[in-house]
Formats: structure tokens, C-alpha cells, sequence
């Protein structure tokens, strides 16, 4: 890690369900201390990984935000490649699970699934048991979920809709410094309180048009998300240091377009005037006295963790 700077937020996957190469499925690398921490696995979190230079074994913890399917189709994929003792893998220890009630049952039955590799490899290629091993802890309620060595992550409830319960959002405490990841959540006051003094505030957001809204399909999905004003909302209410989007909704109809990204940014606008970044895959917010954006998608993946340059300083 770069050694300026103890404490970063790496969005590996900005996307949704649509399977695009550009943004990956939903997934949050967080690099505090000596530690590694990873809020859900989105599809293609391992290769995101990969392009980091992260070593997938070398993660301390997943944490689960809740159980669509697009937060959580590369968790096998984490746990079993992490698994093998190449230096893309290379875990000694149990994989680490940390979510809301359900997690259990999920891991356990990932398992079942995967009882046939399993045996194959550790009788094949004498992978180590204890590597594969799951450690699983659940949680009910907000709270602390996660403290070793200064780093704290604190779950709280969001609002993902009536039916998608449970849902959650982190937040991540070190030294001081803090950064909160909403999770899929509709505007919910739980984020405003939790996203208090953060440095940086990780959002989701959705976009459509209001041609589409007459549509039952768009409006259940919009009803599950946050709208760009209403994100903006939370935004001037908790006045982080940089505000920044993950997980965008962008909703489109057979002869309508998406919104543009210059369109989420004048909606957002309509509520917020601080400082905002819309998030794309790799891009990295190093969280110091300020928070600094860098995007390792577009100047190279691992040379370029460390070096000083093509940063925006945001205050
Ligand atoms: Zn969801
Ligand atoms: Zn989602």
C-alpha cells in the first residue's frame, strides 16, 4: 500500500445486474491498515483483484450487504480461487464471511455446491483443508460487526424495499477517518445517521426517465433505488469530505436512451453543490487529511498503486 496513505476505498464493480464489461457486478475493496476488506462480491470481483495486484486469498473478511443475486454471484469465485496456493490465491486461513442473517445458510449450501471440487482438490493438488474452511458470523441488528487493529466496520440498516429485507450499509472506521458504503438503499434517514462525519461517502444511485415511469417494471426498480436528488439529499445532509456514486441504475426502454452521466450529475446538483465523484470500476479514493481520487482503470492496474501521479485533490 501506497505509504502515504493507510486507509482506501477501491470500487471494483460499479455496476447492476446488466452484464457489462465496463462495470462489473457491485463490489467495494477496502484497504485499512493491515488489513483487506471486501463488501460483496459483484460478478468479477476476483478479476478486479487480479488487476489490482491483490492477492484474492489475502483478503481479511467479506461482508455481505444483502442477498441479490448481482452483490453476491462472485462470492464462490472469491472463496475457491482465493483458495488455490498460486500467488493470485494463496489464503492460509478460513474464509471469512460476515453478513446479515441468511449468510450462514448461503455459505453452507455455496458448499454443498462445491463439495465435489473440493474433495478433488485438496485430494488432487493437497489444497489445505483449513483454507477452504468458512468462518461465518451473522448479524441481526445495526452494530459493530468487524473490530481488529484499529479498523471498525459498523452495520446498518438501510431500505432496499418491503420485500429485500435484510439490507445493509457499512461503516468503516480507522484512525479517525471514516467512509460509509450505503448498500442498495432507497433514501432512508439510517444513512444519514450512519454516514455522519464521513470522509467519504459511497452511494448508490438510479436513473431513468420520466417518459419510463409509466412503466410497473421501472418504477418497482426505481422504487428499490435512490434517485439522484434524493442521494444528493443525504449527501448535503451528512457533508462528507467527497461524495461519490457506486451501483448505477441507469434505466432505459426499448426506443428511450439512458441518462447521461452529465444528467445524473444536474440531478444530483438540484440538491447538492459539494464535492462529487460518479464512480467507475477501479477507481480509487485514498482517504487521508483529504481524499484524494486516482483511477487505476485508465493509468495501468498494479504500477501504478503507489506512485504520485494523475491525482485530484478534492477537500
Ligand atoms: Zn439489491
Ligand atoms: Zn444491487
Amino acid at each position: 500500500m501506497n505509504k502515504t496513505c493507510d486507509f482506501r476505498v477501491t470500487l471494483l464493480g460499479t455496476g447492476t445486474p446488466i452484464p457489462s464489461p465496463e462495470r462489473f457486478g457491485p463490489s467495494t475493496l477496502i484497504e485499512a491498515g493491515d488489513q483487506k476488506l471486501l463488501i460483496d462480491a459483484g460478478r468479477g470481483a476476483t478479476i478486479r483483484l487480479y488487476q489490482l495486484g491483490v492477492p484474492i486469498g489475502h483478503l481479511d473478511v467479506v461482508l455481505l450487504t444483502h442477498f441479490h443475486s448481482d452483490h453476491t454471484s462472485g462470492l464462490a469465485d472469491v472463496w475457491l480461487t482465493g483458495w488455490l496456493q498460486s500467488y493470485f490465491g494463496d489464503r492460509k486461513g478460513p474464509f471469512r464471511v460476515v453478513g446479515p442473517r441468511g449468510t450462514e445458510r448461503l455459505m453452507t449450501k455455496l458448499q454443498e455446491a462445491y463439495a465435489a471440487d473440493i474433495k478433488i482438490r485438496m485430494d488432487d493438488e493437497k489444497l489445505p483443508r483449513e483454507a477452504v474452511a468458512l468462518s461465518v458470523l451473522e448479524y441481526g441488528h445495526d452494530g459493530v460487526v468487524h473490530e481488529r487493529n484499529g479498523v471498525k466496520v459498523i452495520a446498518f440498516e438501510v431500505d432496499h424495499g418491503d420485500v429485500i429485507k435484510p439490507a445493509y450499509g457499512y461503516r468503516i472506521e480507522y484512525k479517525g477517518r471514516v467512509a460509509v458504503i450505503s448498500g442498495d438503499t432507497r433514501y432512508n434517514q439510517n444513512v444519514v445517521k450512519y454516514g455522519a462525519g464521513a470522509d467519504l461517502l459511497v452511494h448508490e444511485v438510479a436513473i431513468t426517465r420520466p417518459e419510463l415511469m409509466s412503466d410497473a417494471y421501472i418504477r418497482r426498480i426505481m422504487a428499490h433505488h435512490t434517485t439522484a436528488r434524493d442521494a444528493g439529499m443525504v449527501f448535503e445532509q451528512t457533508k462528507p469530505k467527497l461524495a461519490a456514486y457506486t451501483h448505477l441504475v441507469f434505466l432505459s426502454g426499448p426506443r428511450t436512451p439512458p441518462a447521461s452521466i452529465a444528467e445524473l450529475i444536474i440531478e444530483t446538483r438540484q440538491t447538492y453543490r459539494g464535492p462529487l465523484e460518479v464512480g467507475e470500476d477501479l477507481m480509487c479514493f485514498e482517504i487521508g487529511e483529504t481524499v484524494t481520487v486516482r483511477r487505476l482503470g485508465l493509468a495501468g492496474y498494479a504500477s501504478d498503486r503507489g506512485s504520485t501521479g494523475g491525482t485530484l485533490q478534492m477537500t
